[in-house]
C-alpha cells in the first residue's frame, strides 16, 4: 500500500498545494525528496511476484511509478479536483497517452480548430491509424453538436486558445459530448487549476502542459491527465506501461514545486495582463486587443463565470503596419523575452504568424485571424512599468 498525505477533511486547495503529495520518508524532510532512481528494491522474491501481478501496490520501476512523481500528480489531482491523475513527459505526450488509452481504429474526435497547432497536427497524424478528427469552431457549441458521428469518443477542447484567447462554454461541450457516450477532454494549460477547474464544469479528463504556469519558470517539460481515478488505473497506467511516455522524477520535483506558488503567480500575472491590455486599447498604433478580461471580448462573460472572474495572463494584439509594424514592436524589446514560450516568470513576445503558426498557409492564417500585424505577450512578473515602457517604444514609431 502506497500512504497517504495525512490531512483534516476538507483541507482546501491553497493548503493541498502546498502539501499534498507522500508522507515523508523515514528522515521527515520538510521538502519533498527527489527519488533519482529507475527501479525498486523488493524484499524477497515472492513479494516481488505479487507486485509485479499488481496484487500489492508498491513502486516497481520509474516507467511507471516513482514516489516524486506520484507526489506531483496527487497535487496536480487535488488541485484539479480529480481523483486520479497520471504524468507525462510533455503535454503533447499527454494527448498521445489519451489517444493510446482511450481510442482504438474507426473511432472519430471532434477538436476545436483554435487549439494548440502541435494538438491539431497530432489528431490529423492518428488518422493513418484509423482515428477520424473533425475540426470545428472554438466558440460555436451548434458546430460541436453537427460533427457527432456514432463512433465519436471524445471532444477536444482548449480553453482560452493561443493567441486569440477565445473562450469556449465548457458546460455546453460536456452536455454534447455526454448526450452521445463521448468523454470531453480540456486541456487547461492557459487557465491551470488556479483559475479553472474543468470537471466541476462537467469535464471529464483535463489535459496540461506542465511546461508552462505548472512549472512556471520555463525551466523544464511536462505533462499530465487529470482524471477518475479507475480511468487512469484501468486505460491510461497500462497504456503508459507499454508506451513509457513518462516524465523524468527530477523534472516531477520541479513541477512539484512549482505548484506551491502557481496560485499566487497566475493571480498576479494575470492582474498585470488585465492592466497591460487596458493600457494598450488606448495606444493609437494598436488597432485590436485581445485578453478575456477586456469588456471588449466576444467572450467576456462567458470567460469571467468559467475562469473566477480572471483573464488569464496572456494576451494579443494588432499593431498597425502589419508584419513590419510587428517585427518593430518587437525588436524595440528590451526588457521582453523574445520566445514562443508562454507562462513563465519572464514576459515573452513573440509574433505568432511567423512561429507558432508559421507552419499554416497564409488563407489558413486569415481564417484563423492569426493576422500579420499580430503580437502575442505572455506576462510574467516583470514590473508593469518596464514592460509598458518596452511597447512604448516600438509603438511610438508606428503612431
Ligand atoms: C505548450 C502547449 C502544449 C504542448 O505542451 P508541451 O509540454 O510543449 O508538449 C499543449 N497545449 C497548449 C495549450 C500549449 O500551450
Amino acid at each position: 500500500m502506497i500512504p497517504k498525505v495525512v490531512l483534516p477533511a476538507g483541507t482546501r486547495p491553497d493548503t493541498l498545494a502546498v502539501r499534498e503529495g507522500l508522507p515523508p520518508s523515514q528522515y521527515g524532510e520538510n521538502a519533498e525528496a527527489l527519488y533519482l532512481t529507475s527501479s525498486f528494491v523488493h524484499p524477497d522474491a515472492a513479494t516481488a511476484a505479487r507486485r509485479f501481478a499488481n496484487e500489492e501496490e508498491a513502486f516497481v520501476y520509474s516507467r511507471f511509478g516513482n514516489p516524486t512523481v506520484t507526489m506531483m500528480e496527487r497535487r496536480l489531482a487535488a488541485m484539479e479536483g480529480t481523483t486520479g491523475c497520471i504524468a507525462t513527459a510533455s503535454g503533447m505526450a499527454a494527448i498521445t497517452l489519451i489517444i493510446l488509452a482511450l481510442l482504438k481504429s474507426g473511432d472519430h474526435v471532434v477538436c476545436s480548430q483554435s487549439t494548440f497547432g502541435s494538438t491539431i497536427k497530432l489528431f490529423q497524424d492518428f488518422a493513418r491509424f484509423g482515428v477520424q478528427t473533425t475540426f470545428v469552431s472554438q466558440t460555436d457549441p451548434a458546430q460541436w453538436r453537427a460533427a457527432i458521428r456514432p463512433q465519436t469518443k471524445l471532444l477536444f477542447a482548449e480553453s482560452p486558445t493561443n493567441p486569440l484567447t477565445e473562450v469556449c462554454d465548457i458546460r455546453a461541450l460536456a452536455d454534447i459530448a455526454h448526450g452521445q457516450g463521448a468523454l470531453l477532454v480540456v486541456d487547461n494549460c492557459f487557465c491551470s487549476p488556479a483559475l479553472q477547474k474543468p470537471v466541476a464544469l462537467g469535464a471529464d479528463l483535463v489535459m496540461h502542459s506542465g511546461t508552462k504556469y505548472l512549472d512556471g519558470q520555463g525551466r523544464v517539460i511536462a505533462g499530465a491527465v487529470c482524471g477518475p481515478e479507475e480511468l487512469i488505473n484501468e486505460r491510461f497506467i497500462p497504456a503508459m506501461r507499454s508506451a513509457g511516455l513518462s516524465l523524468s522524477p527530477f523534472n516531477a520535483w520541479v513541477v512539484l514545486k512549482g505548484l506551491e506558488t502557481l496560485s499566487i503567480r497566475l493571480q498576479a500575472q494575470s492582474m498585470r495582463a488585465l492592466e497591460l491590455a487596458r493600457w494598450l486599447e488606448t495606444q493609437p498604433a494598436v488597432e485590436r486587443v485581445y485578453h478575456p478580461g477586456l469588456t471588449s471580448h466576444p467572450q467576456h462573460a462567458l470567460a469571467m463565470a468559467q475562469q473566477g472572474g480572471v483573464g488569464g495572463a496572456v494576451l494579443s494584439f494588432v499593431v498597425r503596419g502589419g508584419r513590419e509594424g510587428a517585427f518593430a514592436v518587437i525588436d524595440a524589446t528590451q526588457v521582453c523575452s523574445i520566445t514562443a514560450n508562454l507562462g513563465d516568470t519572464k514576459t515573452s513576445i513573440t509574433h505568432p504568424a511567423s512561429t507558432s503558426h508559421g507552419r499554416l498557409s497564409e488563407a489558413q492564417r486569415q481564417a484563423a485571424g492569426i493576422v500579420q500585424g499580430l503580437v502575442r505577450v505572455a506576462m510574467g512578473l516583470d514590473d508593469i512599468a518596464d514592460i509598458q515602457a518596452d511597447l512604448q517604444r516600438g509603438l511610438s514609431g508606428l503612431a
